[in-house]
């Protein structure tokens, strides 16, 4: 590891950040680099991807394509990710060239849910109950010490959903494990909560600590409908959302955005439910209601930049544009607020197509940064 290669100094303008993925977080990314003056080469095996329409190059290549990624590490200053299942190999390749936040060590956690959620354990801070399950027997012992219901999740590779079965029977798990065809996975209980929310926060490479008011998230078919500041989270919440995103991003010598989804449970607990290292969806409403957006926060952090101002100027209510609801793009166009399309050639149910950020003026002052 000790040959991985780190920022020795700040990018200067006109220097190359590399991003793997090139999605619509790839894109925002991008797009925010170019207000500072910085340049971005997007790596994605889609020659479609959204991201290539707004940097200044793009490779069309696998995460396994070694020469390919080796070549892309060359023409970069530093390198960052837009989701977390890159490869930890095509992480390590590049790594050697030149480097690579936030790191090898966030990304191992957060690929597997059940090293996340023992790392998270491990830290003191509360998750739903889980168990590691393989077996079919497994899986009928941990749904009984979870008392009544219960979520089955794939360890690895799950998003939006994904990979997830609800089961409010040992015979349910049972047959959810089959369905994963007895993949690794855990079995969660399942968290009647009060609602949803999230803190995005990011951490420089000094050490700096800077976070944004939590969102209240609203999820329809496991995918984020509506994110909602200010969150409804009582000043306590909020100081505690905060340290649990700083706890997390020290322990893991985390550089750039991440945001931790929680659940505020109906007697006042947060319990993390996932992290992601990188910018997240419930963070989009930063870059119309905050000075430094979350894709700038994250752009400077990676560039070895000073973190920028989280404080909120606004409220904010952040709409998902979802599947066929992207055809009707004149009535958003219309509508008071910003309105933000991916540039995805096509529209799929359910697929994430753009969002809409409806601003008001503060209701109540901002909790601070
Ligand atoms: P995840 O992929 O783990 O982020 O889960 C997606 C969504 O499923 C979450 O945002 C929740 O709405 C729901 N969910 C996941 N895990 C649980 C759980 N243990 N209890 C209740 N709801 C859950």
């Amino acid at each position: 590891m000790s040959d991985f290669k780190s920022l020795t100094a700040p990018l200067a303008p006109g220097a190359t950040i590399g991003i793997l993925g090139g999605g619509q977080l790839g894109r925002m990314l991008a797009l925010a680099a170019a207000r500072l003056g910085l340049k971005t080469h997007i790596y994605c095996h889609d020659k479609r991807a959204p991201a290539f329409q707004v940097a200044d190059r793009h490779t069309c290549g696998e995460f396994d394509d070694f020469g390919a990624v080796k070549s892309f590490a060359k023409a970069c200053d530093a390198v960052t990710f837009e989701f977390e299942n890159v490869p930890a190999e095509t992480v390590e390749q590049i790594a050697h060239i030149c480097p690579v936040n936030p790191g090898a060590k966030a990304l191992r956690f957060t690929q597997d849910r059940c090293a996340e959620k023992n790392f998270i354990k491990a830290l003191g801070l509360k998750t739903a109950a889980f168990h590691a399950v393989t077996s079919d027997e497994e899986a009928r012992s941990s749904f009984a010490k979870l008392g009544g219901r219960g979520v089955l999740k794939t360890e690895r590779l799950g998003y939006d959903g994904k990979g997830q079965f609800k089961v409010a029977s040992a015979a349910e798990a049972v047959a959810a494990i089959a369905a994963f065809r007895h993949a690794p996975a855990i079995l969660e209980a399942f968290v009647d909560f009060d609602f949803e929310a999230s803190i995005v926060a990011a951490r420089g490479g000094d050490g700096s600590f800077a976070s944004y008011d939590p969102p209240r998230n609203e999820h329809e078919n496991h995918i984020l409908r509506r994110s909602i500041v200010p969150g409804g989270l009582s000043r306590a919440q909020v100081a505690e959302a905060k340290d649990i995103a700083r706890t997390i991003a020290e322990a893991l010598d985390y550089v750039g955005v991440l945001a931790v989804e929680l659940f505020v449970g109906k007697d006042g607990a947060l319990l993390v439910n996932e992290i992601a290292p990188r910018v997240h969806n419930s963070g989009h409403w930063t870059i119309e209601a905050c000075a430094v957006s979350q894709f700038e926060q994250h752009v400077r952090a990676v560039a070895g930049w000073p973190l920028g101002d989280t404080t909120r100027h606004a409220d904010a209510v952040m709409q998902n544009i979802l599947g066929e609801e992207a055809s009707d793009w004149r009535s958003y166009a219309k509508r008071p607020g910003a309105l933000h399309l991916y540039g995805k050639s096509e529209i799929r149910p359910g697929r994430k197509m753009g969002h809409f950020t409806a601003l008001s003026p503060l209701t109540k002052p901002p909790s601070r940064p």
